[in-house]
């Protein structure tokens, strides 16, 4: 009788939760070790009074690569949890009062982009066969294969040439639409994964072709009620998962890993170890005791990282049907907003917002009567601007939920019933995010690709690294395809078979 090949998973988060569904399906006795008391990483589940809320992502696109994980493994996702439409996908508000429903029904959008400008109505399908083209190549082709040497990136340069990589997603834009307001509805899209939309390679504008396609889901009970039906089918065929069990030492042997220690004393030996958890943590902190490590880790200090958030997640009185499920309140400034929040040594004094309603889709995550919400707004990352978020948050968050009450949410203060927040200290010290970053490693093109980290390390053999500091990069659809190309060179190189999906 063969033994199994025993893999560990450092981090839960939807990388690390996919790849470990993969190995235990491929074969590998898989045991996830998870820092928190919860799975899912920033998808983290906050209980209070009766509400519940999604720390993190909550616009589910591509469903089909999370049932791909699900069939893998011969179970089916409708039978551990359901998902359905959102539509409009997100509405977007302007504070003079425009307001764009971000739809895939092409009629009422092609509507309102006629409302504002009607050449941009033929300028938007021609941007959207545009998106399609990049859609097809960087996601369906490149976005879940490795790209371990330069050879790849070569290989791959025609096509990028062919779709103008180099320009930026606002610059790829407005070739073809003209009017402003639009320019930042098919622009904003970068900011949802880390980027700068006047940064960010034309590539990101795949993520409007993948809506289209795809849509943008909501899970019944949330999020987190998608992590835990992959937890709860990822032990259902065996896995192994443990919770407050934070890895302090990855140990090695001759550029080999022969094992892992964790702060609860748990120490065990695998034959392969594939980090979830932030990539300069994982090289400067658990391989800290190594050259590769401390390389690596000096390395990737010198990359530049994605911005932060600040959460405000909170519970009313009240449902407020006028609003949406996703909407993203754009302020007073664009671009020169953005740039504050990657380069500004200080908080800006106005900020854009992304709110969600949830309870509009799913009353049960609130008691009855009540609406779960959370806003969010981009800040700078630790490194950019050193602020005290003990002093500042406070004040931050009674500025915008005054805006919010002021502009969105007649009442809200009176109705609060619940409120906490997550600053980019919490980023740091919860996820071990290397400056509180957000999405981890800026996605620009010289950072994308071959030329982020890589899923497999390049010296230490049986290392290999998943999530969004890897390729493709953040989001649950890339961190999804992350652990596709991680989970392919472990199989590969315990001569597994690799599947299909
Ligand atoms: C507020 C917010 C909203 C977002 N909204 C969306 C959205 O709507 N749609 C979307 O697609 N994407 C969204 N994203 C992006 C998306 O959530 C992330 O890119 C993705 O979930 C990251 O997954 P990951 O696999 O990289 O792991 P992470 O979620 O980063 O998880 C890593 C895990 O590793 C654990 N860990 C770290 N160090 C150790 C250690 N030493 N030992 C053990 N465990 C450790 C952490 O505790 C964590 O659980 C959002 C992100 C944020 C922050």
């Amino acid at each position: 009788m063969t033994t199994k090949k025993r893999a560990a998973v450092i981090g839960s988060g939807f990388g690390g939760l996919s790849l470990a569904i993969r190995l235990q399906a491929a074969g590998f006795d898989t045991t996830i070790l998870e820092k928190r008391d919860k799975p899912g990483g920033r998808a983290y589940v906050y209980e209070d009074q009766g509400f519940t809320f999604d720390g993190g992502p909550t616009v589910i696109t591509d469903p089909g690569a999370l049932r791909a994980l699900f069939s893998l493994a011969g179970r089916k996702m409708e039978d551990y949890v359901s998902l359905g439409p959102v539509d409009p996908m997100y509405r977007l508000c302007w504070e003079d009062g425009d307001v764009f429903d971000y739809t895939n029904d092409i009629d009422f959008l092609e509507q309102q982009i006629r409302q504002r400008n009607p050449d941009d109505v033929e300028g938007y399908r021609r941007f959207l066969d545009y998106s399609r083209a990049v859609f097809e190549k960087g996601y369906l082709e490149l976005g879940h294969v490795p790209f371990l040497d330069i050879g790849s990136m070569i290989k791959v340069s025609p096509a990028l040439i062919k779709l103008k990589a180099w320009r930026s997603v606002y610059k790829q834009v407005s070739k073809f639409i003209g009017d402003e307001h639009l320019r930042q509805a098919f622009s904003f899209h970068p900011l949802l994964v880390g980027g700068h939309p006047f940064k960010t390679s034309s590539i990101y504008t795949l993520i409007h072709a993948l809506e289209r396609e795809w849509g943008v889901w909501f899970a019944h009970g949330g999020t987190g009620a998608l992590v835990r039906a992959m937890v709860q089918m990822f032990e259902d065929i065996g896995g192994k998962i443990r919770l407050n069990s934070e890895v302090v030492k990855i140990d090695t042997e001759n550029d080999r890993i022969t094992g892992l220690v964790t702060s609860d004393g748990y120490s065990d030996r695998f034959d392969a170890v594939a980090s979830n958890a932030d990539v300069l943590h994982t090289y400067d902190k658990l391989l800290g005791h190594t050259r590769r490590g401390r390389q690596q880790g000096k390395a990737l200090a010198k990359r530049t990282w994605s911005m932060s958030l600040f959460v405000i997640y909170f519970g009313l009185k009240r449902i407020h049907t006028h609003l949406k499920n996703h909407m993203v309140i754009f302020g007073p400034r664009y671009r020169e907003l953005i740039d504050d929040i990657f380069k500004a040594p200080h908080l800006a004094d106005d900020f854009s917002l992304y709110l969600h309603a949830p309870s509009l889709s799913d009353p049960s995550l609130a008691p009855e009567g009540c609406g779960a919400y959370y806003v969010l707004s981009p800040v700078p990352h630790l490194g950019t601007a050193d602020i005290d978020w003990d002093e500042v948050g406070p004040k931050y968050t009674d500025r915008i939920l005054d805006y919010l009450e002021k502009h969105h949410i007649p009442g809200l203060k009176q109705d609060l019933v619940t409120c906490h927040t997550l600053n980019p200290i919490g980023f740091r010290d919860q996820l071990n995010s290397h400056l509180g970053s957000a999405f981890s490693v800026e996605p620009v093109l010289t950072q994308s690709a071959w030329f982020r980290p890589h899923n497999r390390d390049a010296s230490i053999d049986n290392l290999y690294l998943v999530g969004a500091g890897t390729h493709p990069g953040a989001g649950i659809p890339g961190v999804v395809g992350s652990a596709r190309a991680t989970a392919r060179l472990m199989l590969e190189d315990f001569g597994m078979p690799v599947p299909e999906l």
